[in-house]
């Protein structure tokens, strides 16, 4: 394997705007996106700490040096998302955190956000895959409310608040192009299942905020804003809109479904809900015709998987009664 600090895969969309591959578990998993606008830059969402050194790899090859860095905005504190942003934010120091005001305290102080995570994963895997999760010091960090704005060296970039995949989730429009920077709130979008660049989308809804009817809600809401392209962290640009999200709305509601059928399932809930998500994943490749193999889509939906489970019991148990 080459050093990705040397060689982070890099996706350019043009318009000053990038995708970074910050290889999450896998690659083409997991982006840290780019924006630069007149030698200044922004970074949305960070990765995990072990991805700092590819997002500054990636930086300096469009000439940017961390102190041009005015923003690094985080669509919502999932660690996948929010993980190396105090790291991130320890090497940029003349940038600002914007974070969802739910989310503010915990990259202020990330112990409660490690505790949750460690439960799901425990110690040992949580420190392998999130290095050090560092907190960010309270000064630096702006709250994004809906209806928050900023200028990036002139160019406007606007927040909405958007819950459904988390109560903590902000979308973040790009007024220069229209377009969204988009989280987790459209869902995953994986590249190595184009078909001959027919893009397709599956619905996140890991713990522990999943609520269907809010993220439909919130897709409906971005889709109003008639972007031209979208931006997903798992992974890159999206386009054809509109076909995305009617999959997205019956996938989410084809989860919300399933995790109705398990209610009552006691024990044998969340075996039953995991092989629920790994049916409609493999139905769902069916149905678009995914290139890949039956095992390689597993593959690739391993995590995915046990999350959506995860988070539809943790529905169940909590909104969903
Ligand atoms: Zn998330």
């Amino acid at each position: 394997m080459s050093s990705p600090e040397s060689s982070p895969s890099i996706f350019d969309y043009g318009d000053g705007i990038s995708a970074v591959d910050s290889v999450y578990e896998r690659s083409l998993q997991t982006a840290v996106h780019i924006m630069v606008e007149r030698g200044r830059a922004a970074i949305i969402d960070t990765g995990t700490a072990h991805s700092v050194p590819l997002t500054l790899a990636a930086l300096a090859q469009r000439g940017i040096a961390p102190e041009q860095v005015d923003y690094v905005i985080l669509t919502h504190v999932h660690l996948d998302h929010a993980g190396g942003a105090g790291a991130l934010m320890a090497r940029c120091p003349n940038a600002r955190l914007t974070v969802h005001p739910r989310g503010a305290r915990h990259v202020i102080d990330p112990g409660r956000l490690l505790e949750a995570t460690v439960a799901i994963y425990g110690a040992e895997t949580t420190r392998r895959v999130y290095g050090e999760v560092l907190p960010v010091a309270r000064e630096r960090v702006l709250e994004t409310p809906e209806g928050a704005a900023l200028s990036l060296a002139g160019r406007e970039l606007s927040f909405f608040d958007t819950p459904g995949h988390a109560r903590h989730h902000v979308v973040l429009r790009d007024g220069r192009t229209g377009h969204l920077f988009a989280g987790d709130t459209f869902g995953f979008s994986y590249r190595e299942l184009d078909v001959a660049g027919r893009q397709s989308a599956f619905p996140t809804t890991s713990p522990s905020q999943f609520d269907p009817p809010a993220l439909a809600r919130s897709i409906e809401r971005m889709l109003a804003l008639a972007p031209g392209a979208m931006y997903l962290t798992h992974f890159g640009r999206v386009a054809d809109l509109a076909r995305l999200a009617a999959d997205l709305r019956r996938l989410i509601d084809a989860h919300a479904a399933l995790a109705e059928r398990c209610r009552r399932a006691g024990s044998e809930r969340f075996r039953l809900l995991t092989e629920g998500v790994t049916a409609l994943v493999l139905e769902e490749r069916m149905r678009q015709g995914w290139p890949v193999s039956e095992e390689k889509t597993l593959e690739i939906f391993a995590l995915d998987i046990e999350l959506n489970a995860q988070g539809l019991a943790s529905w169940l148990d909590t909104e969903g009664k």
